[in-house]
């Protein structure tokens, strides 16, 4: 066989693999003993805890208050009596710092005490920690003098027992925060937004006379991701060190059939699938949906949404456990947004909503004219709120690796609008058009010149996959988020400036209600202000189309192409005051995020810019040239004659683009975002021409001679 050698052994082990035998059978397993065994939720707690202590654990997971001292100590005792009954040796408090991750630091709670050992686990220990964390990014909140950064339960996110096969850990979820009270994670922000949304939303919904209880803003994230044989992908350092491959020319065939989308799971890949599924029950993480996705080796996994909280820690839990158990199915999952070029990339679709008991989902348009006046209020203040902020909603999603999906004929551009759908959108025209004339108390009801909402398709019109952020039907589906985010930047986003609309949109109906006794007029005019301002970001046709960029354009939408143009945004006048205003991020916070999301695109360009003149000069440049080598003695017939010569023109042009890359890298520039910039104009353009040459060889070098998996082999070889 003329494979490369590595190659040919990783593709022979693969066709000879025998049928995996799944470690379990669904069929034989109770769903509902299994589903959330793992996770000391509220019954459990009820069960296990002294009546009091039940009641005040309750309250402050209701309403996301600390736990005081004497009942944490009995919390504690009962948690550690049902994780060591499960087998659990150790506890670890689990947080999110800014590089997008989970942390973690694992203490026993066997301690010696003598003669032997004895369980420990004291109220303190549950609900704070000083994990000494003090390598992670701060962006100059913490100076190594003062680096102590503390992690505090998080009451509202339950714990939960993380098995391994040599092993259990009972998992504390937690905020990370500096010794001063400043967020050093992504959760801390999260739960202040969430606190934001349900006072403003409440405020608005008082001025509608609605009793309701705690509103919480609410996620449904949709994970795609890649699987690739294990043993290819040792062969490709791209891929084990970045995620995602840095060369490959285009495969014969693609996704261009379009027989991979829904189509039948390959048997290897359920049963992955399937376990992975088991351990997210055993966690309590609500998995629905499973599906091959668009581009070969590429599938999809969503749950049923949760309150956002929740979802972010579970979507963490579901990317962690997606690598590990993919793992013992020889499988690699890469969850970077575009591993591979020329193929769809992959993304997180966050389904977004707010609603909370006694008024339920404030996203769905409702059966009365009354609840068809608070959805369209509650829609007109998510309208205001992504005009306004479209750049922070763009900075929310960008990465190094976003930027190569976001455009791309695939995913949504990087340009913020929302799609209504045609039946929303000629509603909110409407309300747009009419006067304060046409509103009128008819029969008591209340009417906003449109009388009864036309019933609106869930997801009918809206299989518009060019729009960054959709209505479908009573959520808002966030399309433009990377497949490898946390999701806890945009949920973050979201909660925040839509709190801050609900805020102004409260102060304008109060005000309005002043001057006029008549609600249904008042709030007419509010949504009639909001939606003549703000309704340029509606946009409901291709935003793949060369149109929309010049449309937008004059409609003076932002298009943040890239993450230097984006991030910025973070610490723009208008989002610091939003995120100050609504006691999410202080400035300082603010500017922190965006030193470290500018610093880590700077490390990943740099990273892969190494690895692209690595891999080029000592793998795929020395074997082209021993290739040209060997077609010397052919030299003198007509095809050897000018395939060695091909293959040495694209050597020298091999050649010379990693010199030009290697000067683009040695450029330094003092200024972080100097640099950013300088990574975006210059490095990548240039890795980008290695590659052109690297791959157009590969398409002419002898097979055995090419030591990289093609994209052929790591598609379509399971
Ligand atoms: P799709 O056609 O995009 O797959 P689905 O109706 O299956 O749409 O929903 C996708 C995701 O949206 C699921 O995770 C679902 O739970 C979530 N979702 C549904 N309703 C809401 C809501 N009110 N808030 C947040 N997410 C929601
Ligand atoms: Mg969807």
């Amino acid at each position: 066989m003329s494979t490369n050698p590595a190659r040919r052994n990783a593709i022979e082990a693969i066709a000879s693999q025998p049928r995996l035998q799944g470690s379990f059978d669904f069929r034989n397993e109770k769903i509902d003993l299994i589903y959330g065994q793992n996770v000391f939720s509220l019954d459990k707690m009820e069960k296990r805890l002294p009546k009091d202590v039940f009641k005040s654990l309750k309250a402050s997971i209701e309403g996301g208050i600390t736990l005081d001292a004497a009942a944490a100590d009995v919390v504690a005792a009962a948690i550690k009596d049902w994780a060591l009954e499960r087998g659990a040796t150790h506890y670890a408090h689990v947080f999110y710092p800014l590089t997008g991750t989970t942390a973690e630091k694992h203490d026993t709670f066997f301690e010696p005490n003598g003669n032997g050992t004895l369980a420990q686990f004291s109220g303190k220990a549950l609900i704070q920690a000083e994990p000494d964390a003090s390598s992670f990014p701060n962006g100059g909140l913490r100076s190594t003098f003062e680096a102590r950064g503390y992690t505090a339960w998080d009451v509202t996110s339950p714990a939960y027992i993380f098995d391994t096969e040599n092993g259990s850990t009972l998992c504390i979820p937690t905020a990370f925060v500096s010794w001063k009270g400043e967020a050093l994670d992504k959760k801390t922000p999260l739960l202040r937004s969430m606190a934001a949304v349900n006072k403003a939303a409440s405020r608005v919904l008082a001025l509608f006379g609605k009793k309701h209880g705690f509103i919480s803003a609410s996620c449904g994230p949709e994970q795609e991701y890649f699987l690739i044989d294990t043993r290819l992908f040792h062969l490709r350092p791209d891929l084990y060190t970045c995620g995602r491959s840095l060369f490959g020319s285009k495969p014969a065939k693609g996704q261009e059939f379009e027989d991979q989308y829904f189509g039948t799971i390959p048997d290897r890949v359920l049963a992955c699938m399937m376990e992975t599924e088991r351990e997210c029950f055993k966690l309590g993480i609500p998995i629905k949906t499973r599906h091959n996705e668009v581009a070969p080796a590429q599938f999809e996994v969503a749950p049923i949404y949760e309150s956002a909280n929740v979802a972010h820690d579970h979507q963490m839990l579901t990317m962690t456990l997606l690598k590990r158990v993919a793992a013992k199915h020889g499988f690699v999952c890469l969850l970077a947004e575009k591993p591979f070029a020329g193929v769809n990339g992959s993304g997180k679709h966050v389904n977004w909503s707010i609603g909370g008991a006694g008024v339920g989902n404030l996203l769905e348009p409702g059966h009365s004219p009354h609840e068809n006046a608070q959805f369209l209020t509650f829609c007109s203040a998510v309208i205001r709120a992504v005009d306004l902020h479209q750049g922070l909603l763009r900075a929310s999603v960008a990465s190094a690796g976003n930027d190569h999906r976001l455009g791309a004929n695939e995913a949504p551009p990087a340009i913020i609008s929302i799609y209504l759908g045609d039946m929303l959108n000629e509603v909110i025209e409407q309300v747009k058009k009419s006067g304060s004339a046409s509103s009128s108390r008819k029969g008591g009801h209340m009417t906003l010149g449109v009388d009864t909402l036309p019933v609106l398709p869930k997801d009918a019109g809206d299989r518009n996959r060019t729009s960054p952020f959709a209505f479908t039907g009573n959520k808002f589906e966030f399309r433009a988020v990377g497949s490898a985010f946390s999701v806890a930047g945009p949920l973050t986003v979201l909660n925040t400036i839509m709190a801050d609309s609900l805020d102004k949109l409260a102060d304008d109906l109060a005000a309005a209600l002043k001057k006029n006794s008549d609600f249904n007029s008042a709030l007419q005019g509010v949504l009639k202000d909001i939606l003549t301002k703000h309704g340029r970001v509606v946009f409901n046709g291709n935003g793949y189309s060369e149109e929309w960029h010049k449309e937008a354009a004059k409609r003076g939408l932002k298009n943040l192409r890239t993450t230097p143009d984006a991030l910025p945004e973070i610490v723009a006048k208008s989002s610091i005051e939003v995120f100050e205003r609504q006691g999410v991020l202080s400035k300082a916070e603010l500017e922190s995020r965006e030193e470290i999301y500018t610093h880590s695109y700077v490390l990943t360009v740099n990273t892969e810019s190494k690895l692209v003149s690595d891999i080029a000069k000592t793998l795929l440049l020395p074997a082209a040239l021993k290739f040209a080598a060997d077609l010397t003695p052919v030299e003198k017939t007509k095809s050897g004659g000018k395939l060695r010569k091909e293959v040495i023109g694209l050597a020298d042009e091999l050649a010379s683009a990693i010199d030009a890359l290697d000067a683009a890298r040695e450029v330094s520039k003092s200024d972080t975002h100097a640099q950013a910039k300088h990574s975006c104009d210059k490095v990548l353009p240039a890795m980008l021409k290695v590659r052109a040459a690297a791959d157009a060889l590969e398409e002419i070098v002898a097979d055995e001679y090419w030591p990289l998996p093609s994209y052929q082999e790591l598609l379509f070889l399971r």
